[in-house]
């Protein structure tokens, strides 16, 4: 298993984090994708990627929620780091847009992340792309880039068959599908088995966020991507194993872990 999104360099596990780390791996996970959040969170996500090397693997973006006046200077500051041949980044990430909560700096959102998708695009890196309430904005973006060759996940997908058909129109990218499986009133499942291929779908946990069944509520680590993983086993009707592998494969080519 790969836990393709999570945040475990942040405080939340600033008590505990090697225990963490070591009960992913007993649980079978065998690499922890960090996606970055703003400028603050570089130096520890970098930290714990030099503390796991090679097990944990850090990307550079600025995220959503965390895009205000100041962003373009952010920016700029990330480019300079992303740039640099021997960056340690294997994705551009947590970039998106998110009108949910806030949608104030919608304008600024739309532009930082657009700037973000040319990074990838010029890099040649995956993009891992957060949207909340914000499905025809993001659409609206990515047509422009169609035929880029980008690659990418829409993490956290919680959508409708319609909007999975319209991501998955996106060749290059799958859909990160983690604790939300696992919650008894969502309708995910049934949109997954009607319009996802499991060759589509890669693990994510998003911890400290979205704890799946029966840590819902809780503080959600890397090792519950186990949690989701039996769930996706029932919902396609596979193996365990053959889950594990399908996923595990599609992160790694993804990622370019292989
Ligand atoms: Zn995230």
């Amino acid at each position: 298993m790969i836990d393709t999104h999570s945040h475990i360099y942040g405080p939340e596990f600033d008590e505990d984090r090697d225990a963490v780390v070591a009960r992913a791996k007993e649980a079978g996970v065998e690499q922890i994708l960090l996606p970055n959040i703003n400028a603050d969170t570089i130096a520890p996500m970098l930290d714990l990627c030099g503390r796991y090397p090679n097990y944990c693997l850090p990307m550079m973006g600025l995220h959503p929620e965390d895009v205000h006046e100041d962003f373009q200077e952010v920016l700029d500051g990330m480019w300079q780091e992303v740039s640099l041949p021997s960056r340690p980044y294997i994705a551009i990430g947590e970039v998106g847009l998110d009108f949910y909560w806030d949608a104030t700096y919608r304008r600024q959102q739309l532009d930082a992340f657009e700037q973000q998708v040319r990074w990838a695009r010029d890099l040649g890196l995956p993009l891992v792309i957060h949207s909340r309430n914000a499905h025809r904005e993001l659409m609206g973006v990515m047509e422009r880039y169609r035929s880029d060759g980008l690659k990418g996940i829409f993490h956290c997908f919680g959508g409708t068959v319609a909007e999975a058909h319209e991501l998955l129109s996106f060749e290059g990218f799958v859909l990160g599908i983690g604790g939300v499986l696992t919650y008894k009133k969502s309708s995910l499942a049934g949109v997954l088995s009607e319009a996802v291929p499991l060759e589509r779908v890669v693990l994510e946990t998003d911890s400290p966020y979205l704890a799946p069944v029966p840590y819902r509520g809780k503080r959600n680590e890397s090792a519950y991507v186990a949690q989701t993983m039996k769930r996706l086993s029932e919902v396609y009707g596979r193996s365990l194993s053959e889950v594990e592998n399908v996923t595990t494969k599609t992160a790694k080519r993804l990622f370019g872990l292989l």
